[in-house]
């Protein structure tokens, strides 16, 4: 996959770069990349994404945009209250990179239709905001053999982490939450910021990962303490009785 003169001049900034250079920005290009969630996760990672060059982005969210997503979701401004966010932030890629095709999705993604949604990508980015379409959307991607990318804000809490195959997202949060169709947000608030520096953190690791930058990356969970403005990182052990990839 050949880059354009344009693509060249555009990505000039990427290119120079030795971890990435020519050979990178085309498995950019190259890549296709679900993002499920364009609120305050997906705000930080679309963006991101697109700007990157990353070749293909899948939009997928069912939700319209309101008043209280603003202050952590900088892709939608006052007017666009009511309406769909996927399309919404399809105009943004498409105003950011005319080398970026983008298709947005506006149904909720669960266990019914997550495979077939997500067939055919490299990556899936999880941002959205309840456990059981986090639950669901590992599971599919267990079974799709895709690595995902979950990242969460809540509070002052971040986490991101990328999941492949062994051990899955439900091997870390176990199967109590498959019934929690909350919206964390809501309930529990969220710093405006807090979303931001997640989004763009799990961004970077997907391009780093795209691109094969760093040690594989797979099963470490890195938590970001908004308050201490610190970020640590666990190892995730496989859960040998999980349901979606153990034997048990
Ligand atoms: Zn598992």
């Amino acid at each position: 996959m050949n880059l354009t003169d344009q693509e060249l001049d555009r990505y000039a900034r990427h290119i120079v770069l030795p971890q990435v250079g020519g050979v990178g920005q085309r498995k950019l290009k190259a890549a296709k990349a679900a993002v499920i969630g364009a609120g305050g996760i997906g705000s930080a990672v679309i963006p991101a994404l697109a700007g990157a060059g990353i070749g293909h982005i899948t939009i997928i969210d069912d939700d319209v945009v309101e008043l209280g997503n603003l202050h952590r979701q900088p892709l939608f401004r006052e007017r666009d209250a009511g309406y769909s966010k996927a399309d919404l932030a399809l105009q943004f890629v498409q105003r950011l990179n005319r080398f970026v095709s983008a298709k947005p999705v506006q149904v909720r993604i669960g266990n019914e239709n997550a495979r077939d949604l997500l067939a055919g990508h490299d990556l899936v980015i999880d941002g959205s905001d309840n456990f059981a379409t986090r639950l669901a959307v590992s599971d599919a991607c267990v079974a799709l053999g895709l690595p995902l990318l979950s990242a969460a804000a809540v509070q002052f809490q971040g986490q991101v982490g990328l999941f492949r195959s062994r051990p899955c997202y439900r091997c870390f949060v176990g199967d109590a939450f498959d019934a929690d169709d909350c919206d964390n947000c809501a309930e529990l608030g969220v710093l405006g910021a807090l979303t931001g520096t997640v989004g763009s953190f799990a961004a970077l690791l997907a391009i780093n990962f795209i691109v094969g930058i760093g040690d594989d990356p797979a099963g470490k969970l890195h938590l970001f303490n908004g308050e201490k403005l610190d970020w640590r990182e666990i190892r995730i052990p496989p859960n040998p009785g999980c349901r979606a990839c153990g034997s048990g």
